[in-house]
């Protein structure tokens, strides 16, 4: 297995292994680059089939937080954390202490948050070890949960990406699809709701379609249906890689906006979306409120504050920052992923970047 010569290295400033006999914690922290400031990315526990499918994972997430931070305006850099084991059995107190005593050693450089396989309650075990851990704020509404903020997120991106396709103002009678609505496809449907859209909602947990349905009015359709849905918008708000070559030629909508993290099977898709004249909303720049939320946790902790409008604010530059790369996209003829790549890369100062501009200008 090749850390360097590894094709999702791209550059990562530190990539660290560290095993705990004791626990048998054994997990890798990768910090992509920091050059705006530590790097803080959530905490993935996952049964891997091996070492080597874990450092892919690593590497590709801790890349994308560097490019979801810059373009959300923080102060952060890039970085993402593994524990090798199944997050149902192996978890243990001691296990969750040896992986506070990891981060640790990076002396702050990564903090740490919740991620699949963990939760605000392993956060609060860790942080007994380490100080590097996003904190709980006592009596925050949401105890540390960031996705009514991503949810918020991905309100706010999809209202920009409706005025930018449409001309739109409201979403008043939009008919929109949502894939998942879990922790925030549920939050998403119900702002939406409230803003006058029209829902059409599908999950593979029947209690969670129930609830869409008699809370909130939405129309329930298979799991398979929802690709081929004559509606306005669509969210994806389950899992990735759900834009490829099968569902793109199905869809019938003219702009794509979800919270679900690499909606994109691969980076051509980007193209096939754009040929097919459907706006696509990249999404680590809509999904960006539960980092900003992230964020303002772990700044407030020193303070002992929390400001939700503070949070509430910043959450909303994600419709000014959707705007410029729409525009971007429309001037240059590119995708919008190709552009939103783009003004990650010059605001974390990306020398690929630095290069392609100085070529340009030269
Ligand atoms: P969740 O697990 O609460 O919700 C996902 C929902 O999708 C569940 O209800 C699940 O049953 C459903 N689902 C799974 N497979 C499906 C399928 N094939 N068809 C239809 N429904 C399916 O997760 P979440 O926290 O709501 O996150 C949703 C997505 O957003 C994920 O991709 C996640 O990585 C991404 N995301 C979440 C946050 C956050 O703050 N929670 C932040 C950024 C990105």
């Amino acid at each position: 297995m090749s850390v360097f010569s590894h094709p999702a290295y791209d550059n990562h400033e530190e990539v660290a292994f560290y095993h705990d006999a004791k626990s048998g914690l054994k997990a890798i922290i990768a910090v992509h680059n920091t050059n705006l400031g530590p790097a803080l990315g959530g905490c993935r526990m996952w049964p891997y089939a091996d070492d080597a499918e874990a450092l892919n994972d690593v590497l590709r997430l801790s890349r994308g937080m560097t490019y979801k931070s810059a373009m959300s305006g923080l102060k952060l850099g890039g970085g993402k954390s593994v524990i090798i084991g199944d997050p149902r059995k192996q978890k243990t107190p001691e296990l969750l202490h040896a992986m506070g005593d990891f981060l640790n050693t990076l002396g702050g450089r990564y903090i740490t948050a919740e991620d699949s396989g963990t939760s605000v309650a392993d956060m609060k075990i860790i942080g007994e070890r380490s100080e590097f851990v996003s904190g709980v704020i006592a009596g925050q509404e949401h105890g540390g949960d960031p996705s009514p903020s991503t949810a918020y997120g991905v309100f706010v991106g999809l209202k920009a990406a409706a005025q930018h396709r449409w001309g739109r103002e409201d979403l008043n009678g939009m008919k929109v699809s949502i894939q998942g609505v879990g922790n925030v496809g549920f939050r998403l449907a119900k702002l939406l709701k409230e803003a006058g859209a029209e829902l059409f909602v599908t999950d593979i947990f029947q209690e969670n379609i129930d609830r869409a349905v008699n809370e909130l009015g939405a129309t329930a359709v298979g799991a398979d249906e929802i690709f081929d849905l004559d509606v306005d918008m669509f969210a994806p708000c389950a899992l990735g890689a759900i834009l490829n070559d099968k569902t793109i030629e199905r869809l019938k909508v003219g702009a794509i906006a979800g919270a679900a993290n690499n909606q994109l099977a691969e980076e051509r898709h980007a193209q096939v979306l754009k040929e097919r004249g459907i706006l696509y909303t990249p999404d680590y720049v809509i999904n960006a409120g539960g980092i900003i939320d992230v964020y303002y946790q772990q700044m407030g902790q020193a303070k002992g504050e929390y400001d939700a409008d503070q949070v509430k604010a910043h959450i909303e530059t994600i419709a000014t920052t959707m705007h410029e790369v729409f525009e971007r996209a429309e001037e240059s003829g590119e995708t919008t992923a190709h552009i939103a790549d783009r003004v990650a890369e010059e605001r974390f100062g990306h020398e690929d970047a630095l290069n392609k501009s100085d070529s340009a200008a030269a």
